[in-house]
């Protein structure tokens, strides 16, 4: 079932061949400078996790997002996963899916074959990532992609190659860290890093979540004189607890906090539902300063529930309007 997407806030029929990164760009251009909305979900764990995942999926879907996508398993657990969540989307929701797609430990092989399953499902954009080795691996032991450049240019070949978008070949999306990767200290050389992903045919930049807009808005400023100039795509997600706070410093790393939000994260003392709201009221702020600020995108880290970021978007579309 295939029915409209959204495109500068117009409802516009689906038709198959949108180019996500031409809807994003056109957006970006609209005078009106609505950000596009995306959301991120990850596969159920469970069996039983599918059917409450798709009730979350077909609340988001009254917020018109650009797209929703589905992070992948470097570590390999998850990946048949991420296939059949990508595919059941497609088939049966009206939402445009972006599969992450990680390099490590993958031949050209593996990644033709997954591919090929995408391009043949009408699935045609890819977030192409490198993914993290496991700790203490040997990056030539782990497949045949070195960095998520080289993968972007694959997939842009393959995607030419199977036809996909009339020979234009898959719509690519790239990761991008406002607050640095922590294996590139030199600021200067991660952002020649980002550059040779979009000089090697990436069409948008989704970031990193962060916390402190300051360094968002520093960092697009970079880009801009680095001649960075694809849609950037802000990531943002409530706070949802105390245990997800120090989740969020173990996986992204490098993430600043600032002290004004810790202080009303300390100030809801242990009361769980006062942190959920200081962490919604959080990304609320950042996301009226980031319409404010006339950013391409935002896109949500949904931890595969609805309550808080419905509440966020809902700050972002009184922003917008
Ligand atoms: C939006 C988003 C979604 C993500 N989704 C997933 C997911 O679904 N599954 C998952 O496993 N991980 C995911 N990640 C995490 C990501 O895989 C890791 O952060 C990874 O370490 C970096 O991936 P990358 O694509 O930016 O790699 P790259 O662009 O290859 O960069 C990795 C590091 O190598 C450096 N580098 C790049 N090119 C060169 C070069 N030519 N010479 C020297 N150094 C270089 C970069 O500066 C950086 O430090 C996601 C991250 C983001 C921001």
């Amino acid at each position: 079932m295939r029915h409209t997407r959204m495109v500068c806030g117009a409802r516009l029929p689906y038709l198959g061949v949108m180019h996500l990164g031409d809807v994003l760009s056109l957006q970006a251009k609209s005078t009106r400078r609505a950000p596009a909305v995306s959301f991120e979900f990850f596969p159920p764990k469970t069996e039983a996790g599918w059917a409450p995942l798709f009730r979350t999926i077909s609340e988001f879907t009254e917020l018109a997002p650009s797209f929703v996508s589905v992070t992948y398993g470097a570590g390999g657990t998850t990946r048949d996963k991420t296939h059949a969540l990508v595919l059941r989307i497609r088939r049966e929701t009206p939402l445009e899916p972006v599969p992450h797609l990680t390099c490590v430990g993958h031949t050209r092989d593996d990644i033709r074959r997954i591919l090929e399953l995408y391009a043949v499902n009408g699935v045609e954009t890819i977030l192409a990532l490198r993914g993290d080795p496991p700790t203490g691996a040997k990056f030539h032991s782990l497949g045949d992609f070195r960095h998520a450049a080289d993968l972007v240019r694959f997939i842009r070949d393959e995607g030419a190659r199977l036809g996909v978008h009339g020979g234009r070949g898959f719509c690519v999306g790239v990761a991008g860290f406002p607050e640095g990767h922590p294996e590139t200290p030199n600021t200067l050389h991660q952002l020649d890093h980002l550059k040779a992903k979009v000089e090697a045919g990436a069409d948008y930049i989704v970031t990193q979540l962060f916390f402190d807009n300051h360094a968002f808005h520093d960092w697009r400023e970079r880009c801009n004189i680095a001649h960075i100039c694809v849609p950037i795509i802000a990531g943002i997600m409530p706070i949802p607890s105390m245990q997800g706070l120090q989740r969020m410093a173990d996986l992204a790393a490098g993430t600043r906090f600032p002290a004004a939000l810790l202080r009303q994260l300390a100030q809801a003392g242990g009361d769980v539902r006062a942190v959920e709201d200081a962490g919604i009221e959080w990304a609320e702020q950042q996301c009226r300063d980031l319409a404010a600020h006339e950013v391409d995108g935002v896109h949500f880290y949904t931890l595969n529930k609805s309550d808080a970021t419905k509440r966020v978007c809902r700050a972002l579309e009184c922003a917008r309007a």
